[in-house]
């Protein structure tokens, strides 16, 4: 099994109404601890590495820790890159190995954002890689909270949400259905209704982005209702910095900083494992047994890239950097 790609995981979890777990890692030890929960429940699972992580720990750096794990997996493990805003990053994460690229553009206008996801979907599958697109907008709890109604309005309309699938020809599709990013506590409710009317007129498997903030039983009910891939960051990092608070108030005189990691990488490892029960995944790595050959994925081969949008582009992260430094999404 090994290195997979969106298509290799998603298509069966999207024919049988489950969903692969999609969780964020910034170093070594949140990736092996989501590869090992996985194949301990012999699950398929997307590791998702964002841009911010990638500022954090370096490109070709992350990537090559995410492909040493992956590639020794005894489960389909995919590589995505989470919520780029910059076409020249989705580039050299295409290059670095990455088998999966998420282009965000869900806060330029629709045409704009139709255009980039676009270019962004042809460089992925010229390379043998998936794409994901938004169409809606996810807001971050980071700053503020937000309202039922105000929710309501940055939600993804069925039509919306077909046109942009099929004018983009993204693999998978994330949508505004309720759920917020950077949430601490699981407090949101998800629109069901609205996922299964989406899902209705759209080809392409659904993801949920900022899960972990939705209930447990929200999170059901979305997958039941046609979500097939749901990201969660947040009660990872939160997992992680307990157990590293819980050992050394035990003992502050630790010396030995992998006593300190190891706990706190098997704390990640357990909060994955239980996701990925709660979302049906555990048991269904049979499904997807295609393996990429990492060459195709490593080619240095033309990826071409319109230069008109990309410094358009680079412009919506200059813009970002500004007016929402601390709202990055996470999930
Ligand atoms: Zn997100």
């Amino acid at each position: 099994m090994g290195l997979a790609n969106l298509n290799d995981v998603l298509k069966d979890a999207y024919a049988s109404s489950y969903a692969v777990g999609a969780f964020n890692a910034i170093n070594m030890e949140f990736v092996q601890a989501i590869v090992r929960a996985a194949e301990d429940l012999n699950a398929p699972v997307i590791v998702q590495i964002s841009q911010a992580a990638i500022d954090y720990a370096g490109m070709e750096e992350i990537s090559a820790v995410a492909r040493a794990v992956a590639e020794k997996a005894s489960v389909p493990v995919v590589i995505h890159l989470d919520h780029a805003t910059r076409l020249d990053v989705v580039e050299r994460a295409i290059k670095a190995g990455f088998t999966s690229v998420m282009f965000d553009g869900s806060s330029l206008p629709l045409e704009e954002n139709v255009k980039l996801t676009a270019t962004v979907a042809k460089m992925a599958h010229d390379a043998g890689a998936t794409a994901e697109g938004e169409i809606g907008r996810v807001p971050s709890a980071a700053k503020r909270s937000w309202t039922r109604e105000e929710l309501a309005e940055l939600m993804t309309t069925p039509e919306e949400a077909a046109q942009f699938a099929s004018r983009t020809g993204v693999d998978a599709l994330a949508v505004s259905v309720g759920s917020v990013h950077k949430m601490k506590a699981q407090q949101a409710m998800v629109d069901s209704r609205r996922i299964s009317e989406i899902k209705r007129v759209v080809g392409v498997p659904l993801v949920l982005h900022g899960s972990s903030g939705v209930t447990d039983e929200s999170l059901r009910e979305a997958v039941r209702s046609g979500i097939a891939k749901v990201n969660i960051a947040t009660a990872l990092s939160q997992d992680f910095l307990r157990a590293i608070r819980s050992r050394l108030a035990e003992d502050l005189s630790v010396s030995d900083a992998r006593i300190v990691l190891d706990m706190a990488r098997q704390a990640v490892a357990s909060s994955v494992a239980e996701k990925i029960k709660l979302l049906g995944s555990a048991g269904k790595a049979a499904g997807n047994t295609r393996r990429i050959p990492g060459e195709m994925l490593r080619s240095d081969g033309p990826v071409k890239r319109d230069r008109a949008l990309g410094e358009r582009a680079a412009g919506l992260e200059r813009r970002d950097a500004k007016d929402r430094s601390e709202d990055e999404p996470v999930e």
